[in-house]
Parts: C-alpha cells; structure tokens; sequence
C-alpha cells in the first residue's frame, strides 16, 4: 500500500455551533418575552383600571352611611374622621365632604409628585375623580334625602407606581420564562445536534486519508432513523467506496510494477527505482552499485525439462534474490525473459561483489538439477556487478548499466557460474 498524504490536524476551533445556537435562541427568547410582555402589560392595565375603579367604588359605598351621617348632622369632627379614613393609605389626593349647602365639612388634599408620566395619565387619567351625593336613610317611615355630597380624586402618582411596580414584575417573570426555555433549547440542541455531530466531525478528523474504509463510525445512539443516522451511514458508504477506490488503485499499481511470474519488481518498476536511486546518490554523493545476473544455458534447460520447469526455476532464482537482498532500500527485479538486476543504493564495489557472491550460492543452494548443462549438473547463473559514485565518476546511469551488462558476458566468457566485477 502507497503511504498515504499525512493526517490533517484538527484545526482550532474558532466559533461554536452551540455558542452560535444560544446567542440566537436567547435573541429570539428575549424579542418574544418583550413582545408578549408588552401584550400581557396591555392586557394588565385593562385588569388594573377595572380593579381601581370597583375599589374606590366598594370604599365610597363603606363610607357612604358614616359620611351622610355627618352630613346630616353637620358634624365636621365625624366628616373629618371620615376624610382621614379615606386618604389614610396614599392612595387618595383630594377628598372633600360637603353639607347640603355645599359648605365644606372635611377636606384633605395633598400635591401630587410630579413625574406621573404621559403613560400613566393615558391609561387612568379618566378614572381619576369620584363625586357622589350623599343620601341619608331617616328609617322606613321618613323619605331619603340628599345631605351634601363627597368628592374624591385618586392620587395618579400612587397609581403610575402600583402599575410600574406589576409592570416590572410581568416583565421580569417573562423574561426569567423565556431565558430558562431558551436554555433549556440550547441544552437539548447540544445535547441532541451538535454533539452528535462534533462525534463525526471528530470521527473523520482521525480518519487516516489513506485508509478511509476504517474510519471510527460513530454510534449515534437515538438518531438509527433520523437525519443525523442517515448522514453517517451516508459517510461510511461514501468512505467505503473511497477505499474502494483506493485498493483498486493499488492492486493496479502492484500490478504495473510487479513481475507477474516471479512477483518480485518488473523492468518498468526498476527503470524508475534506478533512476530516482541514481538522483539520490548524486545528491548525496554515496556510492551506487548494480548487480546483473542471467541464468547459465536456460535455453537448454527449457528444451529439457520443458517451459513450466522453467518458470519454476524462474520463481526459485527469484526468491532466492530476494532473500540475499533484503535491506528496505535495494531493490531485486526481473529485468527480462531469465536475467534479473539488483540496485544497491549506498554500496561500493566490494560490497556489491559480496552480495553477488552471496546470490550465487544461494543459487546453487537450490540445487535444481540441470541435465544438458556443459559446466555442471545443476541450474547456475552468471553475474556482472558495475559500481560507481555517481557524483564524482562523471558517468551517466546508462553507463552504469553497460558496465554490469559487459561484466556479466565478461563472467559468461570465463566459464560462467561466476561473478565477474571491473578491476
Ligand atoms: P547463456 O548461459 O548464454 O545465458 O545461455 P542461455 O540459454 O540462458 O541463453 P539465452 O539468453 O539465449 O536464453 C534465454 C532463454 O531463457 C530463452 C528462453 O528459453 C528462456 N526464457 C526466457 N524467458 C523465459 C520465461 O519467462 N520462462 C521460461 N520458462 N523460459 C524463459
Ligand atoms: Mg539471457
Ligand atoms: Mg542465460
């Protein structure tokens, strides 16, 4: 598998779903309490006025006898009694009592502070003053008569407080009622949305882009049927067929760069590998060594024991490469029909010469039998091995190659079964 592109960080979070939620929630909780305070303040008003007025109406109807009384007795100590009873809470600015002749028995009156305002006056201006005749019940056998009257007008300031006063008490409590369900909705909200959806978030921010089938689904527990259930499955059918896409990707990479007979690298695979090998040791000024190996009268050995022993055979050399050149940075690869190169990055001429030597007994450690061979009775092969140092020798990586190539017809010459190396 390809390394994939490294993990993306989470980024830091700048602004919160839940943060964004509660400012709009709470935005939208104070509008509504404003509005329906304003109509409960309405309706309110309507309930004081009724209220005020069927008050003062059951105090004067209290009054009423004790008041005629004193009318008809024109007693002033009695009205003034009377008066003082009335305009004793605060509620009152004005009461006179007068007798039938429209004197005045008891007054009390008082200055109304200022700073009743223009609310106020709208709503209770008209329910302010009170007069009424005062009627004097003589007993069954006598008619009633008028005996004065009482006049009596409520203190505005005192109404426009007692109004203030339930009016920041309604006001207030429908504030607190929508400030609480509002934070109850960002509570639920969080609890339900967003945090389901910071576990997905969170889900694909740990998922390794190049594994995206073995993302960390999350179990969303309470939303297996709703929308926030069917985005995750969504996901992990989308991450699902990403890996999908991926593996195929791969499979088909593995296939342009591997050997389909020996499964170790093919000559298009080499041809790169060599060529970025090359580019590194010229950077760095390390030495680069090349290993050609061809198997010793393959053709024969075909013509005897037939095609399938030689791909056999093929397979054996292969695995025997593979398994003297084993450091993570070499490479083994067939480079054609039965020749086979190895790229030795980092080694210089004797150490490639001791790999070589290496492959060539563990060649004959494999001991495959070679009947029509004229230098021995098993399968052997021959090897040329090329190094240089591709930042100082001024050679080009085709050179390096011709080099290793002449070595091995040079090992050919000799007698094959050898390893030859330029002196
Ligand atoms: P030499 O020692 O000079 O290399 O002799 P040789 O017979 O090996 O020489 P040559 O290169 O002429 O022969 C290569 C033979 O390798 C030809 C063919 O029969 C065989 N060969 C090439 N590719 C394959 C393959 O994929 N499978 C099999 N079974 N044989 C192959
Ligand atoms: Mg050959
Ligand atoms: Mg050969």
């Amino acid at each position: 598998m390809k390394p994939g592109p490294p993990i993306p960080q989470r980024r830091p979070q700048r602004s919160s779903l839940t943060a964004k939620q509660a400012v709009l929630t709470l935005s939208i909780a104070l509008l509504l309490s404003i509005i329906a305070g304003a109509i409960e303040l309405a309706l309110d008003a309507r309930k004081m006025r009724q209220e005020v007025q069927s008050q003062t109406q059951h105090r004067l109807d209290l009054i009423h006898g004790t008041a005629a009384e004193a009318a008809f007795q024109l007693n002033p100590e009695l009205a003034t009694q009377v008066v003082e009873g009335l305009f004793g809470d605060g509620s009152v600015a004005h009461v006179v009592i007068r007798d039938d002749f429209g004197r005045s028995m008891a007054l009390r009156e008082r200055e109304v502070a200022p700073g009743s305002n223009w609310l106020a006056h709208a709503l209770f201006g008209d329910i302010l003053h009170y007069q009424e005749t005062l009627i004097y019940d003589l007993g069954a056998a006598s008619p009633t008569e008028p005996v004065g009257d009482i006049e009596m007008s409520l203190a505005l300031d005192r109404l426009a407080r007692d109004f203030m006063n339930r009016s920041l008490l309604i006001f207030s409590l429908g504030v607190f009622k929508a400030l609480a369900i509002a934070g109850m909705l960002v509570v639920v909200f969080h609890a339900f949305i967003t945090r389901p959806l910071l576990q997905v978030h969170g889900a694909i921010i740990e998922t390794n882009p190049s594994q995206p089938g073995r993302w960390r689904k999350p179990n969303l527990a309470h939303h297996g049927d709703d929308e926030l259930g069917h985005l995750v499955e969504s996901l992990d059918e989308l991450l699902h067929a990403f890996q999908r896409g991926l593996d195929q990707r791969d499979q088909l990479h593995q296939i342009s760069t591997i050997d389909g007979l020996t499964g170790i690298a093919n000559r298009r695979h080499f041809d790169t590998f060599l060529e970025a090998a090359w580019q590194r040791a010229r950077r760095s000024g390390r030495p680069l060594s090349v290993i050609f190996l061809d198997i010793d009268r393959f053709k024969d050995f075909n013509d005897h024991y037939g095609h399938v022993a030689g791909d056999d055979t093929l397979r054996a050399i292969a695995g025997a490469l593979a398994g003297v050149v084993t450091r993570s940075t070499d490479l083994v690869a067939r480079y054609g029909g039965e020749e086979f190169v190895c790229v030795l990055p980092d080694t210089d001429l004797e150490g490639a010469r001791l790999v070589a030597q290496h492959i060539r007994d563990a060649i004959r450690a494999l001991a495959i039998p070679h009947a029509c061979s004229d230098h021995t009775d098993q399968v052997t092969a021959s090897l040329g091995v090329a190094s240089t140092v591709p930042a100082a020798s001024g050679i080009t990586c085709e050179q390096l190659l011709e080099q290793a190539d002449s070595q091995l017809y040079r090992a050919k010459h000799q007698g094959r079964d050898r390893v030859a190396w330029e002196v």
